[in-house]
């Protein structure tokens, strides 16, 4: 009997779309594992599930995938491909613990933390994990707001970002005063708290952090180089022509770089609880320091996406690595 499983991507968030990519990803490398049968189902902004028929379904607590006109089939593993809400965010992992459904990835206590830019925060602080320095506003008020102001005061230039947002949607990079009051106001339109970080010059660093044969494996880092007039912006990650340039490997890193992030990323993935997969980014500056900047619970997977890239470049293959996580699961 094959192991039915239910990828299930979509979701309410502005990532709904690579979310099918990262989907259509999965369902490639799952198509030709003879004991798996994967369904695959889109999920709205409401956490209703439709076929690609358009029918509509829901999981229900007896394990089962209910069509509307009351057909079920059983459900023994679910892959949560979502990034953002509900997925990554916890919410729908929620429900497969109180289902007693088995999973890919993060559970939902650490795919909340990671996904909220604050909860992160002050959690690799309480792990002793270096991260960019930052302001916190909880409204965009009076004392507030102006506690932004005196951040790109203080630092020169700010990124303002919505806590709760992927993708690079609600982050915006603040030079100038006068830009400040439309950045809040957008941030914190996504958002009840906003982030006011430190800009700083760097390049962008991020591993693969994920289980493969019961083992944590941390890949050496690759790197993301953002153009130069711009950031790594949502059009720069996931557009047509994206300007972006992506390196397995990163290079010239020093022993003592490689060894420090390959610790904090350990450090973070056995102290945040994370699970199956994760990945890790990081901020080199010029100055030769090194923050963690977040951790994603279910990094894309579209095909300019890093964590594959960066899974193949270790020498591991993703079919047998999600196969053999689903195996193990579904046996208990
Ligand atoms: P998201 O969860 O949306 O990916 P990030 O915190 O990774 O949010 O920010 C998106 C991008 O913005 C980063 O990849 C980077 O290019 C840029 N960025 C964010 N924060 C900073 C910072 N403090 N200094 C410099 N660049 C930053
Ligand atoms: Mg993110
Ligand atoms: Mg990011």
């Amino acid at each position: 009997n094959p192991i039915q499983t239910l990828l299930i991507c979509g979701g309410g968030s502005s990532e709904h779309d690579v979310s099918l990519r990262t989907a259509d990803f999965i369902e490639r490398q799952l198509q030709d594992v003879d004991d798996i049968a994967l369904t695959r189902v889109v999920m709205d902004a409401n956490g209703r599930l439709t076929d690609s028929k358009g029918g509509v379904h829901f999981l229900s607590q007896q394990r089962q995938l209910v069509a509307e006109d009351g057909s079920a089939r059983d459900v023994h593993y679910v892959i949560p491909a979502i990034h953002g809400y509900p997925g990554e965010t916890g919410d729908l992992q929620s429900q497969l613990e109180l289902f007693g459904i088995p999973y890919f990835g993060c559970g939902p206590e650490a795919s909340k933390t990671c996904f909220n830019k604050i909860t992160t925060k002050l959690w690799l602080t309480a792990l002793g994990i270096d991260n960019t320095p930052y302001q916190f506003l909880c409204s965009n008020n009076g004392g507030e707001a102006g506690k932004a102001t005196m951040a790109l005061q203080q630092w020169g230039a700010v990124f303002v970002k919505a806590s709760n947002q992927g993708s690079s949607v609600g982050c915006f990079k603040v030079t100038e005063e006068e830009q400040m009051e439309e950045a809040l106001e957008q941030a914190f339109a996504l958002s009840p708290y906003v982030l006011v970080e430190k800009c700083l010059k760097v390049r962008e660093l991020e591993v693969a952090a994920y289980t493969y044969e019961g083992e944590l494996v941390i890949t050496p880092p690759g790197e993301v180089c953002a153009p130069e007039d711009t950031f790594y912006s949502y059009e720069e990650k996931y557009a047509e022509g994206s300007r972006a340039r992506t390196f397995v490997e990163a290079e010239g890193l020093s022993e003592a770089q490689l060894g420090w992030i390959h610790e904090a990323s350990k450090r973070a993935f056995i102290g945040l609880q994370l699970k199956d997969l994760s990945r890790i980014d990081f901020f080199l500056t010029d100055e030769g320091d090194i923050y963690l900047n977040e951790v994603n619970t279910f990094p894309g997977m579209t095909p300019i996406s890093m964590f594959p890239k960066m899974l193949a470049n270790a020498g591991h293959d993703f079919s047998r690595y999600l196969s053999s996580l689903i195996r193990e699961a579904v046996a208990g």
